[in-house]
């Protein structure tokens, strides 16, 4: 079984993928970090995040994978584990500019293959269940109000000591949620059978229920076991 997961920024995306990984036995691949990680090798290398060609340029000699260690999934930019580096809120920024350029999206595409060919996954992102697998089993668009997800988004940055604000977190949101719908390679967009999943207000059980639902309704399967 495959599980494709897409949704704005702050949607809760991560934290229903890990559950059903964890509790169906799949494997969970974040496809966010591998966007992230090529942000943040363009940020390290002081490309501008409008120029597009400096991004082109700083794919140059780099690889980017993953790697699973303790079930957790890390992510290496060439021989360097950057997990930790990756979900600062400027390299959110870098992470949806650079998004945004097709050379970048061709870069990332053999990664993401390779496991969905794997099989057994549950990957998040924004154009999993259109681009990256158009045939998984059961596919979940996740969203909330963006002042609900501005919220998660902030307790998570206050929690790892980054020092910001909620206004500035949903001006954020809002402008990366903008740049990613309205791009042109790969729209962060519902693929058109897609389960829409409004968790506005949810606590993450709900909307692990909510999923376990949904996957029974789309399979004719029984998962209620795991709730
Ligand atoms: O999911 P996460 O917030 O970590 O993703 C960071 C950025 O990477 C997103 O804002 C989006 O621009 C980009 N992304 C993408 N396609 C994916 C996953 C992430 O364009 N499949």
């Amino acid at each position: 079984m495959n599980i494709a997961i897409d949704g704005p920024g702050g949607s809760g995306k991560s934290v229903l993928a890990k559950n059903l990984a964890r509790r169906l036995g799949l494997v969970y691949v974040d496809t966010g970090a591998l966007y992230r990680t090529v942000g943040l090798n363009a940020c390290r290398h002081g490309v501008a995040m409008d120029d597009k060609e400096g991004i082109i340029a700083s794919l140059e000699g780099i690889t980017v994978g993953i790697k699973y260690e303790d079930g957790e999934q890390h992510v290496y930019l060439c021989n360097e584990d950057v997990s930790d580096y990756i979900r600062t809120p400027e390299i959110s920024m870098y992470a949806s500019a650079v998004s945004s350029v097709p050379e970048v999206r061709a870069f990332l595409d053999g990664t993401q293959r390779r496991m969905v060919e794997r099989g057994g996954v549950v990957m998040d992102g924004r154009d999993i269940g259109t681009v990256i697998m158009p045939n998984a089993d059961v596919k979940i668009f996740l969203f909330a109000s963006p002042e609900h997800r501005a919220e998660r988004r902030y307790e998570e940055l206050l929690q790892k000591g980054e020092h910001v604000t909620l206004e500035e977190v949903l001006s954020d949101i809002n402008k990366r949620d903008r740049a990613d719908r309205e791009r042109e390679t790969a729209p962060a967009v519902p693929a058109e059978d897609a389960v829409m999943l409004d968790n506005s207000g949810f606590e993450p059980e709900d909307t692990f229920a909510a999923a376990i639902r949904i996957i029974n309704e789309k399979l004719g399967t029984n998962y209620d076991d795991v709730l």
